[in-house]
Order: C-alpha cells, then sequence, then structure tokens
C-alpha cells in the first residue's frame, strides 16, 4: 500500500487529514510536523510514497521551502495553505506543485481526498501532447506527469496518428494548431473520423491572434480550447481534468445501462442484447452453448427470516461465486431477483454438466455471512445444451429445466 506524506505543524489540521486519507483513499499516511522529520522520511522511505500534503509555513520551513524536497523527489505536491496572497499563490504553482487547497474553507479537505483518488486513477490514463515546438511541449508534459497521468508526446500530426494507433485507449490530446505539415485542426478532423468524442477528449492549443480559431476547433471535433498566451497552470489543469471527468461520467452512464446495480453483473438487457450475438455467431460456427439458469431456493425465506438487507448480501455472495467460477468469455447476468443466467459458448454438454454441478456445490458449501451468523443457502439450476432456433427458446428451456430441478427436490441440476 502507498503512503501520502502529510506534513502539518498543527494536530489539529495534521490529525485530521491523516485520519481522513486513512478513511477514505486506498492509501495509507504519515504526518510528521516540521521540514527536518519531512526530509528523514523522504530520504528513508520515498520508494514507498504516493504524494504529500504539505502545510506552506512550517517552523523550519516558513516559506514553502518544503515543496522542493518534495517535487524534486518527484512526487505530487498539494500545498494546503492558509495565504491566498497572489504572490504566495505564484510562488507555489512557479514550484510545480499538483495542487492547492485554502484551509479556512471547509470543503478543502474533501477536495484534497479528491485529488488523491484522481492522481490515482491518473496512473493508468492516457494522454498525449501533439506540439512542434520542444519548449511547449516540455512543459506540457511535465505539468501532466505531475498529476500522474501516462504521457506520450508527439512532434507533428503524422506521429500523433501512429501514437493513438498503437494506443487506442488514449484519454485525451492535447494538439497544439500550428504544426508544419497536418495542423492541430486537421488532425482533430483525421481523429474523429475514427474516435467519437465520448471516448477520446481533445484539447486545442493555440497562439492568439485568429479569433474564430476556438470555435472552428470545437466544431472540428475539439472539446476545449487553451490560448498559449494566457496561458495559466491551474487552468489548464481545471480544462484537463474536467474533460478527463466527463469522459469518466459518460463510461459510468455506459455501464448503468448494462449493469445491474447490486451486484455489478451484467443485466437482463445486456445478457439478451449481447447474448443473441454470441448465439447468433456460435450457431453460424455451429459451437456447442449452454444456458445455465440459476435461482436460490426458498429466498423468500432468507428475507422473511433475516430482513432484505441479508437478502441483498446473499444475492452478492451467490453472484460472486458465479463470477468467479464462469470463463472470461461466459456472459453472467442478473435476470432479475434472486435469479441468474450464464450463457457459455463453446462449452460441451459434458463440461456444462461439470462446471454448474461445481457451482452448486460451492454454493452449498460457504454459507452467508449475515453480521457474523454462517446461513447455508442452495441453488437449483437448470441447464439447456440444445441450442434450437434462439437465444429466447434456449432460455425458455433452461427455465423449464430449473423448474424440474425445484420440484424435484431443489439444490440440484438438471440438464437436457
Ligand atoms: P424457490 O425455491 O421456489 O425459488 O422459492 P423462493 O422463495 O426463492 O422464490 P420466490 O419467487 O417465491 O421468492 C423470491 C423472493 O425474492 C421474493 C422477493 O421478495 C425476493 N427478491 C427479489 N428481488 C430481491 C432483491 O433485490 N433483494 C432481496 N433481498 N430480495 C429480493
Ligand atoms: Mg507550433
Ligand atoms: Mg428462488
Ligand atoms: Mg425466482
Amino acid at each position: 500500500m502507498k503512503t501520502v506524506l502529510v506534513v502539518e505543524d498543527s494536530s489539529f489540521f495534521g490529525v485530521m487529514i491523516k485520519d481522513k486519507i486513512k478513511a477514505e483513499t486506498s492509501f495509507d499516511a504519515l504526518w510528521v510536523q516540521d521540514m527536518s522529520e519531512a526530509v528523514k522520511v523522504l530520504n528513508e522511505t520515498g520508494n514507498s510514497l504516493f504524494a504529500a500534503i504539505l502545510d506552506f509555513n512550517l517552523p523550519d520551513a516558513p516559506q514553502g521551502e518544503i515543496i522542493d524536497e518534495v517535487v524534486d523527489r518527484d512526487l505530487p505536491a498539494i500545498v494546503y495553505t492558509s495565504d491566498l496572497s497572489e504572490k504566495v499563490r505564484d510562488m507555489v504553482w512557479s514550484k510545480n506543485v499538483a495542487d492547492y487547497a485554502l484551509k479556512d474553507d471547509s470543503r478543502s479537505l474533501d477536495y484534497i481526498i479528491s485529488m488523491l483518488k484522481r492522481f490515482e486513477r491518473n496512473i493508468g490514463t492516457k494522454i498525449m501532447v501533439v506540439e512542434d515546438s520542444h519548449f511547449f511541449r516540455k512543459i506540457l508534459t511535465d505539468l501532466l506527469r505531475v498529476h500522474c497521468y501516462k504521457v506520450f508526446s508527439a512532434h507533428n500530426g503524422m506521429e500523433a496518428l501512429d501514437l493513438l494507433e498503437e494506443h487506442p485507449d488514449m484519454k485525451l490530446v492535447v494538439t497544439d494548431f500550428s504544426m508544419p505539415g497536418m495542423d492541430g485542426l486537421a488532425l482533430t478532423q483525421k481523429i474523429r473520423e475514427k474516435y467519437d468524442r465520448n471516448d477520446l477528449a481533445i484539447i486545442g492549443v493555440s497562439s492568439e491572434g485568429d479569433k474564430l480559431l476556438a470555435a472552428r476547433f470545437i466544431k472540428n471535433g475539439a472539446n476545449d480550447f487553451i490560448i498559449k498566451q494566457s496561458f495559466l497552470t491551474e487552468e489548464f489543469y481545471c480544462r484537463v481534468t474536467q474533460s478527463i471527468e466527463n469522459l469518466e461520467h459518460i463510461q459510468m452512464v455506459r455501464e448503468a445501462a448494462i449493469k445491474d446495480f447490486l451486484t455489478g453483473l451484467n443485466n437482463r438487457r445486456y445478457f439478451f442484447d449481447e447474448g443473441s450475438k454470441f448465439f447468433m455467431s456460435a450457431a453460424r460456427d455451429k459451437q456447442a452453448i449452454a444456458c445455465g439458469m440459476i435461482d436460490i431456493d426458498y429466498f423468500k425465506k432468507v428475507n422473511d427470516t433475516y430482513g432484505h438487507e441479508a437478502g441483498d448480501v446473499a444475492i452478492c455472495h451467490i453472484s460472486s461465486i458465479l463470477r468467479s467460477s464462469a470463463r472470461e468469455t461466459d456472459i453472467v447476468a442478473r435476470l432479475g431477483g434472486e435469479e441468474f443466467c450464464i450463457l457459455a459458448v463453446n462449452m460441451s454438454a459434458e463440461d456444462a454438466g461439470k462446471i454448474f454441478e461445481d457451482i452448486r456445490g460451492k454454493v452449498e458449501k460457504s454459507p452467508v455471512d449475515i453480521d457474523g451468523q454462517k446461513i447455508k443457502i442452495t441453488v437449483s439450476i437448470g441447464v439447456a445444451t440444445k441450442p434450437g432456433n434462439s437465444l429466447d427458446g434456449m432460455v425458455g428451456e433452461a427455465d423449464r429445466l430449473l423448474y424440474d430441478a425445484k420440484e424435484s427436490g431443489r439444490n440440484k441440476v438438471v440438464m437436457k
């Protein structure tokens, strides 16, 4: 586990930040009260540190001297200060800090936590800077690296397109306008032929002058625009963060439409949409296919005896058994209530028999833990292994077999 170093002489703030980091993030937190202690930690355990929260004014470092110690070691530094003067703000940004927060703002601690989480997510977030000027390319890539992004850089449009080909999971392209060969507008158009603005964001950068350029960039598919002459680090970070967060929100909405809220499994809609494609291609290629319908036995009793929340815990417990038993290529879904379905392509009837029997056994042998109480539950399973004409037909057959399993005593697998 990585650690966030908190350097703060006030016990009130120090303890509060440390506790909040431990409670609300995946990081550990280490609190020290002055610069000399902080330097010792940086020297001894620097590799295990993720970021540092720094009080601007410390007893042995009253003018933000601690910032250099942290930034020089390539650690993101968030400055926590009660001094908002322009002089301090400029000085702090000139030292390449990741961000700052104000002590007298009651939301600042939440802001610090959100930034730490942001930086953690940024580690896997790819951003490309396209800029022919060595000077400005370095400024932008350095800034992005301070925020922990995985940064790529290209000198021109062609190189950018090649890099994009290699990294189709790129999330943001920051592109200069005036470059030899292909300019930033042409590059934006080219990128948009292949990548939707909901999957990849583009920020255009240009020199002052052409008043229409911002509008042209955005009309051609850029999400945002920055002018070099009025470039402010703080604004740049805000725009980048906003672009990345917009993409994340779109991704969340997309997922919510296909995932079951309680268990995180695929939902009914996804099962029938994607499952139909699976079914058709399996039928075309004459591949074996199996469809197993799984239903918790006497589930109403679990709810009635232990409460609805306990029922939810049981549903999640079964979900994780199903998820871990299925192969990567199977579709595992919660179709509704306490009913689940697994569609497995390229699975022989014999293998299906083994896998669903294994699931039944695992459920029987691993009771659900509800407030320390071990509650035994079982499932009945109907498995259809003859594809018939449609996915609907196959699911219907699995449902009939499930009914047979219930009728003939429950806690069993019936296959056909
Ligand atoms: P059987 O062995 O025949 O399947 O009996 P059962 O009691 O499991 O089946 P029944 O269909 O009678 O009851 C299903 C229950 O599942 C009724 C419903 O209140 C409960 N249920 C459905 N969705 C949820 C849910 O999201 N959470 C919880 N806790 N209960 C749910
Ligand atoms: Mg240029
Ligand atoms: Mg049931
Ligand atoms: Mg049911």
